[in-house]
């Protein structure tokens, strides 16, 4: 089936003028530039998405101070995601039924859809919607992160202000348009190709799959299968070679003493089972993660 419906119109043209922004900044390329946007491309797409929306707020995968959870949060914001009671309550509800009718953007209703379809149309869910306050009962109990959902686009504009008085347009072009742009498509591709392309270790309910270049594109979040099996483990790339970025951040943290707690893939899960193959690699990181 695929999901059509009306398009809501400001975000399309938001969407739109977004995407006509980063072709532009191409034309304003200095390396100058070109190194602020990648530096912000990890600041809001490890440290703000990967681990305080999707690793913390979402799933609890480990333990921080507060203004540390606020700091990172704040990071967050700077994707232009929306804020976190939107952005966890739409992932919760994607874990909740995966892959099942009401999944907020699964490729079983079209590929583009899962992409950038859903956010694009009359039924994109907001912050203020009734609907996604119940997946978010800590959330709303903490009075900064709703402040925070309500004026997630404060940041990102106090954020281009500065970029335009230290380094001029071109700054601002890479800095917002271009990196932003980029990081969209990268969260994206969890939802649309991690779901439809990749292999898949362990036997989820679901089509999540592993794909490694949605990996690389953001920091780890693409071991999308080993997420699905262990939703709340901190450390989605299992084996030495599935770079998870997101996790080396977060073991740096915990040496330096600002994370602890953290969760880790629970060992013989009786729920997760191994999918057949012929790799003895792989049966044996299977095994060791999936049930008798
Ligand atoms: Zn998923
Ligand atoms: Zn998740």
């Amino acid at each position: 089936m695929v999901r059509t419906q009306k398009l809501n119109t400001s975000t399309a043209i938001f969407m739109a003028l977004f995407h006509v922004g980063a072709v532009a900044a191409l034309f304003m390329f200095s390396w100058k530039a070109f190194f602020v946007a990648l530096f912000l491309y990890w600041v809001a797409g490890s440290l703000g998405i990967g681990l305080a929306y999707h690793r913390l707020l979402t799933h609890r995968g480990f333990k921080c101070p507060k203004w540390f959870e606020y700091f990172i949060t704040v990071c967050g914001t700077l994707a232009l995601e929306g804020g976190p009671v939107f952005w966890v309550a739409v992932h919760r509800k994607h874990h909740q039924i995966t892959d099942k009718p009401g999944d907020p953007h699964s490729p079983r209703d079209g590929g583009f859809w899962a992409h950038m379809g859903w956010i694009m149309s009359g039924e994109s869910l907001h912050n203020k919607s009734e609907g996604l306050l119940p997946y978010v009962p800590d959330l709303r109990k903490d009075k900064f992160h709703m402040w925070i959902s309500k004026y997630h686009y404060v940041p990102m504009i106090v954020l281009g202000l500065g970029l335009l008085a230290i380094g001029g347009w071109p700054m601002v072009m890479w800095g917002i348009f271009l990196r932003t742009v980029f990081l969209l498509h990268s969260t994206w591709f969890v939802n649309s190709a991690t779901h439809m392309w990749g292999s898949k270790r362990f036997a989820t309910d679901d089509d999540s799959r592993n794909l490694w270049w949605v990996a690389y594109l953001s920091f780890g979040e693409g071991w999308h299968n080993n997420h699905h099996a262990h939703p709340q483990s901190a450390r989605h790339g299992l084996a030495w070679y599935e770079v998870d970025l997101n996790w080396y951040a977060i073991k740096l943290f915990s040496w330096l003493r600002l994370i602890w707690d953290i969760k880790l893939p629970k060992l013989r899960s009786a729920r997760i089972q191994p999918v057949a193959t012929d790799s003895p690699r792989e049966q044996a990181l299977a095994a060791a993660y999936s049930g008798d």
